[in-house]
């Protein structure tokens, strides 16, 4: 029996079969949970559908993160075909291009800075707030984030505030929410190349560079976060709220890393 029978899980930010939101479905439904996942248009609609048929559904609901009526229409439309639910997946972040690239000082917009926090943090909290009434006992909400929250890191830029952001709402969230049986969490992956990496100017050297460097000398995959976030939707990790989980092959822990002379 998988640790997620009986469960049901909602899973955000497909976009291909490289999304980190792939990895947890692939790993969540090996684990029973049944699944249901949100699109962010019209036009990314059947690639979506086509997924969660691959694992058995055939529940996608749209859910543009930058409008609350989007994200309060995405919860009635799921109420449609489940009423409550025990796991949401929130894997979304965005930041413009431009600003994924060079100086941090030089980049930052106004406006750059508010979208990314927008989209990449404050989703999360709004999607809780919609996703309460809905949420069964012991369920647990779950989010990606990245190093750049707490280490300055090439390019990362705006990105970095962003995801500190995201992580500090995961405090806030887990003591609102704890009273309720709910918990919340984050996973902090190393870098996998997918779609939004890709928009992270020198990503490539970012995977070279850990690859060398980290302690299991391996950047790590979808599945692997996916496992993580399986067992943070499970009831294993029943005490677990409010926390970081460093999915990075160790790479957080080094202060340095080169051959001795
Ligand atoms: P991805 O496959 O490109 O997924 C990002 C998702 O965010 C896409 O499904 C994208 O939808 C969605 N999204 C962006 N803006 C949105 C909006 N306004 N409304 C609704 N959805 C929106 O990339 P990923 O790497 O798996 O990213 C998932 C999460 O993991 C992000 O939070 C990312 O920061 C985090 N993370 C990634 C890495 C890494 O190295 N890849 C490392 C640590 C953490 P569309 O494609 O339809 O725009």
């Amino acid at each position: 029996m998988g640790i997620l029978e009986g469960k049901r899980a909602l899973i955000t930010g497909i976009a291909s079969n490289r999304s980190i939101a792939y990895g947890v479905a692939k790993c969540m439904h090996r684990e029973g949970a049944e699944l249901a996942f949100t699109y962010q248009t019209e036009k990314l609609r059947p690639r979506v559908e086509k997924i969660a048929a691959e694992f058995g559904s055939d529940i996608c609901v749209e859910m543009e993160v930058s409008s609350d009526d989007s994200i309060a229409k995405a919860f009635k439309d799921l109420k449609g075909n489940w009423l409550n639910f025990d796991v949401l997946v929130h894997s979304i972040a965005f930041a413009p291009t431009e600003e994924l690239k060079g100086s941090f000082i030089e980049s930052v917009t106004r406006e750059g800075f508010k979208t990314a926090h927008e989209i990449s943090s404050f989703s999360f909290a709004a999607m809780a707030r919609e996703a309460k009434s809905m949420l069964n006992e012991h369920a647990s909400l779950m989010t990606m984030t990245y190093l750049g929250s707490v280490r300055s890191v090439p390019n990362y830029n705006v990105m970095g505030p962003a995801k500190a952001s995201l992580e500090s709402s995961v405090r806030f969230m887990a003591a609102d929410l704890g009273p309720d049986s709910i918990r919340v969490n984050g996973i902090s992956a190393g870098p996998i190349k997918t779609l939004a990496a890709a928009g992270v100017s020198g990503f490539r050297s970012m995977l070279k560079h850990v690859e060398s460097k980290t302690s299991l000398r391996r950047n790590v995959t979808i599945e692997d976060v996916g496992n993580t976030a399986a067992f943070l939707g499970s009831d294993l990790s029943a005490g677990m709220t409010g926390e970081i989980l460093y999915v990075d092959a160790g790479y957080r822990n080094l202060g340095m890393n080169f051959d001795m002379e």
